[in-house]
């Protein structure tokens, strides 16, 4: 490894890991700055809110209950259950009931010059209501005073005065504060530990991921693909393995393609030049030898048009720009038609196709698609059957459509490459020159079937031929 690779390496694992450790320790920043301004910013605020809040409570509770009021008992549970000192006077303010929770030191208690100003302050209040916050000399803290009216709506019949003590926060808040530091120390060392820990384990696989990515971008298919540190990792180190075993099959697709079509072009291409300049040289001013070399410049042309226009129908058949055009046909007559058409050439060459129908039925399809797949597979069978020179086309009627067997009596396919014939440009070795053939058949014949949606596939044994197969549909909802 070069020593900038490894600074790369280096830098890329350093910078994702200080990434991560700065997320975490910024996430426990602002969770420790959350509970800091809950905690202290808001704590004082949130008291005397609920201080207040409860006093009224209590204030309208009692003013509720005001015919229960008279039993003491229930006065003095409300005083020393909420720890306020509670006065109720009566219309002229004198005191009828009061209750100290302060051990003598309730602000009201004896006090009526206090009392009658506070009277006063109600009355001139809009809600009929004072709130006032007290400093209490007797126990030395700010006290919370309620003031409000005890009336039936029209008439007074009294005053509610409720004293409670507002005790001082600070001491809660300078203990808190202490505690947040620690805490806050505590969830830093945690969480930086956290996010090495977690960093490392995350950082560790992704850069070696990476790393191996880029050799394979540069082509190196040997690269492995580790995972680790979680189930994401390994995920995508299983998928960039595949990509990998995908990449690698393309590549040597693609040197098989390069290999096969240099050479299935560079073959008509040599002999079209040399007989051209046979005809220039030698044949041009005898008749007969000159027709005998531009015929052979014809049909290696034909064969190189043939290359081409696979290349593209397989192309556009993939791609999808190619739409099927589906009716419904009569299978065997459909069949028959395509193998009269090969008698004469076939039997000229002395092969025999026997064709065995099955009853009329129809089926729905792309004819003239359908009739390429028949075609290829005919094509090859006549190409690559045995010195018997038959080829044998089934029909068979299935309850749901028309299986179409062809069948040749060659040498076979050897059980490992079946399942690379159908592949594009795959070709056995051994292919001889006079097969005419650019490996795409197979594969024209496969885009079609798919396109129909129709199954397919090839049953084969070595030494006594195979047989390829599609099953068409009939069209929906006739009856089988
Ligand atoms: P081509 O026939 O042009 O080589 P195909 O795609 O039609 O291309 O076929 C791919 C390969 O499958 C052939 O090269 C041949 O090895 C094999 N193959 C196809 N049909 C048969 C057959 N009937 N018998 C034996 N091998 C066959």
């Amino acid at each position: 490894m070069s020593i900038k690779e490894l600074r790369q390496r280096f830098q890329s694992r350093f910078s994702m890991q200080t990434r991560i450790c700065m997320s975490f320790i910024a996430f426990t920043l602002i969770v420790a700055g959350l509970l800091w301004f809950f905690e202290i910013i808001l704590l004082p605020g949130f008291y005397y809110t609920s201080k207040i809040e409860q006093t009224r409570e209590i204030a309208s509770d009692l003013l509720r209950n005001y015919e229960n009021a008279g039993y003491a008992g229930y006065l003095d549970n409300v005083a020393v259950n909420n720890q306020t000192c509670i006065s109720i006077l009566d219309e002229f303010g004198r005191p009828v009931y009061e209750r100290d929770v302060m051990s003598g030191g309730c602000l009201l208690h004896g006090k009526s010059s206090t009392l009658f100003y506070l009277i006063g302050e109600i009355h001139n209040s809009p809600g009929g209501i004072v709130l006032k916050s007290i400093y209490n000399d007797t126990i030395q803290m700010d006290t919370l005073v309620l003031g409000t009216i005890i009336s039936d709506g029209s008439k007074v019949h009294g005053y509610l005065f409720l004293n409670t003590a507002l005790e001082p926060i600070s001491s809660t808040v300078a203990l808190l504060q202490k505690l947040l530091r620690v805490i806050i120390m505590l969830l830093l060392l945690i969480g930086t530990l956290i996010a090495l820990y977690s960093s490392q384990r995350l950082s560790v696989p992704i850069v070696k991921l990476t790393h191996s990515a880029h050799r394979l971008a540069k082509g190196d298919f040997n690269t492995r693909f580790e995972g680790g540190g979680c189930r994401e990792v390994d995920e995508l180190a299983r998928t960039l393995t595949y990509a990998e075993h995908e990449l690698s099959r393309v590549d040597t697709m693609q040197r098989d393609l390069m290999a096969n079509v240099s050479h299935d072009l560079r073959t008509p291409l040599t002999m079209l030049k040399a007989y051209a300049e046979m005809i220039r040289d030698l044949s041009g001013d005898n008749p007969e030898k000159r027709n005998a070399h531009l015929q052979i410049i014809i049909e290696e042309t034909d064969r190189l048009t043939a290359l081409v226009n696979d290349i593209l129908d397989l192309s556009k058949f993939e791609n999808g720009s190619l739409k099927l055009e589906q009716r419904s046909i009569d299978a065997a007559e459909w069949l028959g038609d395509i193998i009269g058409r090969y008698k004469g050439v076939s039997e000229k060459m002395g092969y025999h196709i026997h064709f065995t129908p099955d009853e009329p039925v129809q089926i729905f399809c792309d004819p003239a698609r359908l009739e390429r797949v028949v075609c290829n597979l005919i094509n090859n069978a006549v190409n690559y059957t045995g010195e018997d020179k038959n080829v044998f086309v089934t029909q068979i009627n299935t309850p749901t459509g028309v299986r179409i067997e062809v069948r040749d009596t060659g040498e076979g396919i050897e059980e490992d490459k079946i399942c690379r014939i159908f592949d594009k440009y795959y070709r056995s070795e051994n292919h001889k020159r006079e097969v005419v053939g650019t490996g795409l058949g197979l594969s024209i014949v496969k885009a079609i079937l798919k396109l129909h949606g129709f199954d397919f596939g090839v049953q084969s044994k070595i030494g006594e031929g195979s047989v390829f197969w599609f099953e068409a549909r009939r069209p929906s909802g006739q009856p089988a």
